[in-house]
């Protein structure tokens, strides 16, 4: 049984979703659901375990598909729509695609696929079968998903997930973050993360909500959306309130007061995918009204720690466990950290991942003998709040006998008026180890030695950069994460 689809009989004349101005039920999406799960079958009659790609603009296609697949007992394989074909290449053979479900504006990127021997090619166009034979009964203890992490560390990584993972990740959320049926959330994310698929759609979806698409970010389109009155829940990454602030700030008057007038009626507005900048957090507070709601997770274990919905969010931290996530800090010994202390956390629960897709040493390596999913990202808490210093790999820097967080430093920076945004890392040095360095994106000149001359006033020695470099921008991924490799090699 997928509980999910399962819930949405309950909602049956709701609207699930809008898209391009259209609306759809919850009827809709169970009956053209079904219609895609029976066309599979068609295809093949037994679907269980069978990874089904799929690449389609994050719209009620694209949730029709993912639900089809999972309602004929596939396991959905959702590619992203900005990917080269050489990555969409490595995901379809990664996983050894028995199908690739195509929408028309793919279809010539594609069409190396079309006369494949390995696969079944479909365009959405062809997904009309009426057959009416039953579904199966799908085991929730079965694969329902593989999404590829972001690749900011090294090569993604497909994460196999099940049902029951699914839905324990669906549920900490909308139990923690007070999901209803009178939301409405405008999903703007890219639907090959968790983020978009579980924070945004799925939640929305278990809980009887409206979901609103706009495919492609555009700060002015989604401002209008906003205003239009409709949508009360928002979720996005740094870079794109980042991006929200600099258009609004370039607008009239008049045009900013009616925003801040449609964002006062939102419930709640949620940061995530990478550290939210405490600049960013103040001043999307004080265009909307809104503390952002930070939190953290990962493709492997869905979201694990989150600030409260009620209570204090506190800038510059992530919160708590949430409900059914159990969070563990422990240094390098394994050994859990006396509270106050930095640890790699680590974590439990039926929220976390199966496996690496066909990669059994590195699902074996990154989990402890006792069970631990360990998720290479260094913390402490602070006051009862979880505080993330970076990951172990490219932010911890060890320098001359210190380990030093490159985002306390980066948080620091930015506070100058000249800089826009910044980066550091640890680049290798014979005499500290490593030593740290920073990429600064400047917003008006400014010389290297008043920013040297500034932060000796701000952080101890062995923190300030030995080295800067500027930038128009800092290289990102997808998810407009900073890829801290590329910055390094940039030095
Ligand atoms: P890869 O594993 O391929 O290197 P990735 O780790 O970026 O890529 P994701 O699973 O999308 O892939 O991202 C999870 C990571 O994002 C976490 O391990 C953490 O480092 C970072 N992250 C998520 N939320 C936050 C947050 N609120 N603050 C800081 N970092 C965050
Ligand atoms: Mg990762």
């Amino acid at each position: 049984m997928i509980e999910l689809i399962e819930r949405a009989s309950q909602f049956l004349p709701r609207t699930a979703v809008v898209d391009q101005g259209k609306r759809f039920s919850y009827r809709d999406l169970l009956d053209r659901s079904e219609q895609i799960a029976h066309t599979l079958l068609g295809n093949k009659s037994d679907l269980q375990s069978q990874r089904v790609a799929f690449i389609i603009p994050p719209s009620f296609d694209y949730l029709a598909i993912q639900w089809g697949i999972w309602r004929a007992g596939g396991i959905a394989v959702p590619l992203c729509t900005s990917y080269p074909f050489p990555s969409l290449q490595y995901v379809i053979e990664d996983t050894q695609a028995s199908f690739l479900i195509v929408s028309p504006e793919f279809e010539d990127l594609l069409s190396p696929y079309r006369d494949s021997q390995s696969l079944a090619y479909l365009s959405t166009n062809d997904l009309e079968n009426n057959s009416s034979s039953s579904l199966p009964d799908v085991n929730p203890d079965r694969g329902a998903m593989i999404l590829y992490t972001s690749g900011t560390t090294s090569l993604p990584k497909g994460v196999l997930s099940t049902h029951s993972t699914i839905t324990a990740q669906i549920k900490s959320l909308v139990e923690a973050w007070h999901w209803s049926e009178n939301d409405h959330i405008l999903s703007i994310l890219p639907l090959h993360h968790v983020h978009g698929i579980i924070n945004v759609n799925s939640c929305a979806l278990w809980s009887g909500a409206t979901v609103q698409f706009l495919p492609n970010f555009d700060a002015a389109r989604v401002f209008e959306i906003f205003c239009e009155g409709e949508v009360n829940v928002f979720m996005a990454v740094p870079t794109i309130y980042f991006k929200l602030i600099a258009y609004y700030e370039t607008l009239p008057e008049s045009k900013q007061d009616e925003i801040r007038n449609a964002l006062k009626k939102f419930r709640f507005m949620v940061s995530g995918s990478a550290a939210l900048p405490v600049s960013v957090m103040e001043k999307w507070k004080s265009i909307s009204g809104h503390t952002l709601l930070e939190r953290y997770g990962m493709t492997e274990i869905g979201m694990a720690i989150s600030n409260p919905y009620e209570g204090e969010r506190r800038p510059g931290h992530i919160g708590q466990p949430l409900p059914g996530v159990s969070i563990r800090l422990c240094d390098e010994n394994g050994q859990e950290v006396p509270v106050g202390q930095a640890g790699e956390i680590q974590v439990k629960g039926e929220n976390v991942f199966s496996e690496y897709w066909e990669k059994p040493e590195a699902t074996a390596k990154a989990f402890t003998a006792d069970g631990w999913f360990k998720t290479g990202d260094i913390a402490l808490v602070e006051d009862g709040y979880f505080r993330i210093l970076g990951r172990d790999s490219v932010d911890i820097i060890k320098s001359g006998g210190y380990k030093i967080s490159a985002l306390e430093i980066e948080e620091k920076i930015r506070t100058h008026e000249a800089v826009k945004d910044c980066g550091v890392v640890g680049i290798p040095d014979e005499e500290w180890g490593e030593k740290v360095v920073a990429a600064i994106v400047p917003n008006q000149e400014i010389e290297i030695q008043a920013l040297k001359t500034w932060l000796k006033t701000e952080l101890p020695s062995y923190k300030i950069p030995k080295e800067f470099l500027f930038l128009e921008e800092l290289p990102r991924n997808a998810l407009g994460k900073v890829t801290k490799n590329e910055l390094k090699k940039l030095f």
